[in-house]
This record gives structure tokens, C-alpha cells and sequence, in this order.
């Protein structure tokens, strides 16, 4: 009995959008039919391959591209590993994992265009050409056969069906023409054969046609008669079946690149970047690798799984192998190819063996060329790919105590106080004066709010540049590093500045000896929230900031204190609160120890409140806070 399924919710409104949208790259549907078939017969292949049990012969694997043009059907078999019943309600009544959660990600893109170009729909592109679609399909080590069936957005069927060998027969009906389209030529032989030359034409199984030809026919050569012609049919394979990262590098253009990079889905932008490598020596490796230009947007997940497809001499025995990437280049994409893998060996073995280190380890040197290639020759490329994946190799920095500071420190880039535009560290290092120290660096959520510090006065009064750093891993990441070219990192918000104070703005010996008092008193009367009141020697205009002492700093307080672990917010920076003893408010302060110790406690909480304000942290009694405000205007 058939029964009619609803599609998954997600599946339905893609649906609609792919059946009722113009989408001008519909040709792009057979390109995902072949690549599943692909995949099926890799699946098969390998099983066959390495299970001595099971008779193995190379002739069975291939792809059939059939049209019945008098009924409009276009149809794809191959001789993969099939789908259970199961497996055609799992797999075709929603989209596959990947392409749904994509989906919920642009799910507010409005325009079908968009859609559907961002990322590969897989089997449902069929839809674009074809008003309805059965799937017969045998499964591996199964005896029934069953049939899906669909005409697009209103539900689908299963039900038995005959087929004899294991493998998918997949049927499309195409549409008919309309005024703006033409459907008819996807019935075309030459129309098909040609999109399978463009797109799959690397597919290491043949894809087989019925090709139509004309010949003379036989005996019409004689002399005195005119010559006649017959027409003649031929399974002819289309593709040439070399795997793009086989061929040649010159003999491939960037778009050959560009089309393996979709085909493959390893993303739905267009690469920043290819890297083609062939390797004859300790061990023998063909890759192609990809940077990306966009982040995928579970990247920084734990979803997310880096690797590389691995193929042993042409058979993939890995979808994703994580010990090819380091985790700071785990948004690299690609695929390694070797014959000095044995087909056998198992994961764990795997990562253990000699040359899958080899490898991994000349991909790591490969890939930190080419990107150092990519800054030097195509900053604005860079930074574009800096803008996705920049943090990824910050975290490169910080993790694992800092041992890959060598390979990453070079791509780093941050955002320049002088120059408003993102700068290498060499760069800062390369302008630095000569009685410059340190690296200067000033952490804070946005650049417009660091911009607005009072601790970054003094370093710019000085004229000296400095380091904006935005993301929450910028200052752990440059601890780990510690110095750079020598030059040690400086937070405008620490201690010592190293800064040499003018003569005519230090405060007299006299003055401090006063001030000290005062100080010592407003100390106390914060009690534990700071560790020590001071004069600045940074403050030009501003009346108050907070300083730290020790190793801490209050912008690592504050992420420290936002992770789940320390949500009591235990992590503690010891806080110094600095007051600039040139401002009128230093006045009033002096008036009120002298003459009245209550308003001098009124003015010390604002004060401090206003610093804690300013360094974007919690003010723990606002009410309060407000409250002695209107007690001073009043
Ligand atoms: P994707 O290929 O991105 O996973 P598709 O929608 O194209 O998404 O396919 C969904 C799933 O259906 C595949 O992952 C695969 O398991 C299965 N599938 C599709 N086509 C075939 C086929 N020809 N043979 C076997 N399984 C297939």
C-alpha cells in the first residue's frame, strides 16, 4: 500500500523555493546526481575492496546517463551500495544533514537565487528540471528493492519495487518548457554530455551515454551510387576520468578548481584560495586544498570537524581525516590522494603511521607558505580571509603553551590606533621608534569603545601606536606569545607603562607626600574593591581609570568571568584606581578630605563607579550609584 509522507517542514519551504524560483544554474542538477552516485559506488567499492569474501570486479562500477525523450525522462543508475527503505525516508525526506543546517542558518534569505547558490541541495536540485522523480533502489546485502516517489513539495511515497542488481535507478521527469525556459534540453545528448564534461568529468567511474552517430552505410561506397548514411547508436563513457588533482596543474584553469570545490560541497563560497600539491619523495601524495573565503557558520562549534578526504590510489578511505590539519587550519578544506597508504589499515592505525605524519606535516609548512604568499601579494584577499578565520590561528597561538608561535605569528593582524586599518605585527615592529619599548595594545569590546579609554592617552600623547584587540582571545593569545621580535607586549591598562613622564608634569615630592594620605584613606574606604588608590601618570584629560597590577588584566577578568566555569565571577584582577591629580576633580577631592569626610566617601564611589563604567564592567548598585550623583547636584 502506498501511503503519501509529508517532507520535514525545512525540506518543504526549499521546495518551493527551488520549484518556483527562476534559478538560472539549473544545469548544476546532474552535477549532484553523479557526485551521490559517486559516492554510493565509493562506498560499495571500498566494501568490495577490502572484504575478501566478496568477488570484485572493476567493470561493475560505473554511472548510466539514459534519455527516453519521447516521455521526457532522463535517467541516472549506478551500481552503488543502494538504500534500504529506511535509508529513502531518511535521506530523501529531508535534507541532508549538512544542507539543512545551512538552510536554518539563511533561512531568512528571501530570494531563491540566494538560496539556492549558497549552498548545494543535493539530490532536491533535481526538482529544478523535473515535475516529478522516482528513486528504485536495492540496497547492499539486501534482497528487496523499493521505489520513492515524488512530484515535488506535497509529500512523497514509498512502496516495493522489482530490481534486480544492487544500486539506484533514479528517474526524472522533465519539465515542459516554458516561456523563459528551456526544459528540452536537458533530453539533449549533447546538452548532457557537455555538462558532464564540465563538471564531473573527474568522476573516477564512467559515466556512460548511448551516443548517436552517422556513418556511411556499408556497400553505399560503390562507385555510381550516391552515398547513404545510417544512423547508429554507441555506450560511449563521457568522462575522462582522470581526478582533477592527477592532471596537470597548467593544464587546469581556476574555474576546473572552482567547480571540484562546489562539487565536492567543501563549501558553497567560492575558495580565497587553491593549493594544488604533488609530492614524489619519502612519500608519495597528490592534494588539492581550499582556503575558504567564508566561515562556515558552526565553525567556531563543537559541531564542527576539521579534516581532509583521503584517498589511498584513488579510493577514498576517509571522509574526514582530522590528523592531515592542525586545529589552527582546521577551516582548510581538500582532499589528500597516496599510494604509500594501505587501504587496510584502520583509523586508530591510521594516525599513527610515518607517512600520514609526513604528509600532514609538509601540508601544515604548504599551508602557512601560501597564506603568508596571500598577505604579502593580495592583502585585501588576506583580509577577507582574515576576517573569517583570524581568530582560528589566535587561538593557534594560544593553545598547546604556545609551541606554534613560530608558524603563526607572522599571519597575525590587528587593528592599528595610526594607521585605522588592520596591520601586521611585523609592521608595528618595523615603524616602532627607536625609545619605543613595548608593543602597545588596548583591549575592550569594539574599536569605537577603546578609542574612548582615558589608559590610552598617555601612549598616544606620546605618539607611539597601538593594538586595538577586539576578541575576547587577543590578550591570552599574546601572553602566550610574550614578545615579538624582542619587543614585549604592553597593555595600556597595566602598571608600568615604561614611559618616561615630562619633567614639568611630575607630580613634586611635596605633593605626592600629601596626596599619600588621601589616598590611603580613599583606599579604605573601598575597603576590598580595589587593591591601591595612585596618581596617574596616565591620565591627560580624564579625571579617573582602573589599572591593574600583576599578571591579570581587567579585560581578561572580565572573559575569564563570562566562561560557564567561573560564573560566579571568582577570576579577580587586582584593580588599581588611578586619579589624575592635574583634573579639577583632584580639587574637590583634596577640599572635601580637608573639610568633610563624608562628601570625600560620596566623591570616592562615584569616582570608582564611573571607572567601572568605562571599563565596560557591572556596577553592582546602580540604584545607589544614581542616587549619590543627585546628592552632589543637589
Ligand atoms: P548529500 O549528498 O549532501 O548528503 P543529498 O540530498 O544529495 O545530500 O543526498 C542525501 C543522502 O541520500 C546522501 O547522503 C546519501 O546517503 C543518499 N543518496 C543519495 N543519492 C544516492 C544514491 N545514488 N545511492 C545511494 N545513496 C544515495
Amino acid at each position: 500500500m502506498t501511503r503519501k509522507k509529508q517532507f520535514k517542514a525545512e525540506s518543504k519551504r526549499l521546495l518551493d523555493l527551488m520549484i518556483n524560483s527562476i534559478y538560472t544554474n539549473r544545469e548544476i542538477f546532474l552535477r549532484e546526481l553523479i557526485s551521490n552516485a559517486s559516492d554510493a559506488m565509493d562506498k560499495s567499492y571500498y566494501k568490495a575492496l577490502t572484504d575478501e569474501s566478496l568477488t570484485f570486479d572493476k567493470r561493475d562500477y560505473y554511472i548510466k546517463v539514459a534519455i527516453d525523450k519521447e516521455n521526457r525522462l532522463l535517467k541516472i543508475s549506478d551500481t552503488g551500495i543502494g538504500m534500504t527503505k529506511e535509508e529513502l525516508d531518511d535521506n530523501l525526506g529531508v535534507i541532508a544533514k549538512s544542507g539543512s543546517l545551512s538552510f536554518k542558518q539563511e533561512n531568512e534569505v528571501k530570494d531563491g537565487h540566494d538560496i539556492i547558490g549558497q549552498f548545494g541541495v543535493g539530490f532536491y536540485s533535481s526538482f529544478m528540471v523535473a515535475d516529478n522523480v522516482t528513486v528504485i533502489s536495492k540496497a547492499f546485502g539486501s534482497d528487496e528493492a523499493y521505489k520513492w516517489e515524488s512530484k515535488g513539495a506535497e509529500g512523497y511515497s514509498i512502496e516495493p519495487w522489482e530490481k534486480e542488481a544492487v544500486g539506484t535507478d533514479i528517474t526524472l521527469k522533465i519539465k515542459e518548457n516554458t516561456e523563459d525556459e528551456d526544459f528540452d534540453k536537458y533530453l539533449e545528448e549533447y546538452t548532457l554530455k557537455s555538462i558532464i564534461k564540465k563538471y564531473s568529468d573527474f568522476i573516477r567511474y564512467p559515466i556512460k551515454m548511448d551516443i548517436t552517430g552517422r556513418r556511411p552505410k556499408e556497400g553505399s561506397e560503390e562507385e555510381g551510387t550516391e552515398k547513404e548514411y545510417e544512423e547508429y547508436t554507441e555506450e560511449q563513457t563521457v568522462n575522462s576520468m582522470v581526478p582533477i588533482w592527477r592532471k596537470n596543474k597548467n593544464e587546469l584553469k581556476l574555474e576546473d578548481y572552482e567547480n571540484f570545490y562546489s562539487e565536492k560541497h567543501y563549501g558553497f563560497d567560492k575558495p580565497i584560495k587553491h593549493i594544488h600539491i604533488s609530492v614524489d619523495g619519502a612519500v608519495s601524495y597528490n592534494a588539492i586544498l581550499f582556503i575558504p573565503e567564508k566561515m562556515p557558520f558552526d565553525f567556531y562549534t563543537k559541531e564542527y570537524e576539521k579534516g581532509l578526504e583521503l584517498y589511498s590510489s584513488g579510493v577514498l578511505i576517509m571522509n574526514k581525516c582530522p590528523d592531515l590539519l592542525p586545529d589552527y587550519f582546521s577551516f582548510v578544506k581538500g582532499m589528500v590522494d597516496s599510494e604509500d597508504l594501505s587501504l587496510n589499515i584502520s583509523r586508530e592505525m591510521l594516525q599513527h603511521t610515518r607517512q600520514l605524519k609526513l604528509i600532514a606535516k609538509n601540508l601544515k609548512t604548504k599551508i602557512k607558505n601560501e597564506l603568508e604568499n596571500l598577505l604579502k601579494n593580495d592583502r585585501e584577499k588576506y583580509e577577507v580571509f582574515y576576517q573569517s578565520f583570524g581568530k582560528q590561528l589566535k587561538y593557534g597561538i594560544y593553545s598547546d603553551y604556545g609551541s606554534n608561535k613560530e608558524v603563526l605569528q607572522e599571519l597575525l593582524m590587528f587593528y592599528s590606533s595610526k594607521e585605522k586599518k588592520m596591520v601586521t605585527l611585523n609592521e608595528y615592529v618595523e615603524r616602532m621608534p627607536e625609545e619605543q619599548k613595548y608593543i602597545y595594545y588596548a583591549a575592550g569590546d569594539s574599536i569605537e569603545r577603546i578609542e574612548k579609554l582615558p589608559q590610552t592617552e598617555l601612549v598616544a600623547d606620546h605618539g607611539y601606536e597601538m593594538l586595538y584587540f577586539t576578541d575576547d582571545v587577543d590578550e591570552f593569545a599574546v601572553r602566550m606569545l610574550m614578545n615579538y621580535k624582542e619587543k614585549e607586549f604592553k597593555s595600556v591598562s597595566s602598571g608600568d607603562l615604561g614611559l618616561e613622564t615630562k619633567e614639568e608634569e611630575k607630580p613634586s615630592e611635596l605633593d605626592e607626600k600629601d596626596n599619600k594620605e588621601l589616598f590611603e584613606l580613599m583606599k579604605s574606604l573601598l575597603s576590598d574593591k580595589v587593591k591601591d588608590v595612585r596618581a596617574s601618570k596616565r591620565l591627560k584629560k580624564h579625571p579617573v581609570c582602573l589599572s591593574s597590577d600583576g599578571e591579570l588584566t581587567i579585560e581578561m577578568e572580565k572573559i575569564l568571568n563570562s566562561m560557564p566555569i567561573n560564573e560566579n565571577g571568582n577570576i579577580k584582577a587586582d584593580k588599581v584606581l588611578e586619579i589624575n591629580t592635574n583634573h579639577a576633580v583632584f580639587k574637590a577631592l583634596k577640599e572635601a578630605y580637608e573639610n568633610d569626610k563624608d562628601k570625600l566617601s560620596l566623591y570616592t564611589d562615584v569616582l570608582y563607579n564611573q571607572a567601572l563604567l568605562i571599563e565596560g564592567l557591572p556596577i553592582k548598585d546602580p540604584v545607589e550609584f544614581t542616587n549619590n550623583i543627585c546628592k552632589i547636584m543637589v
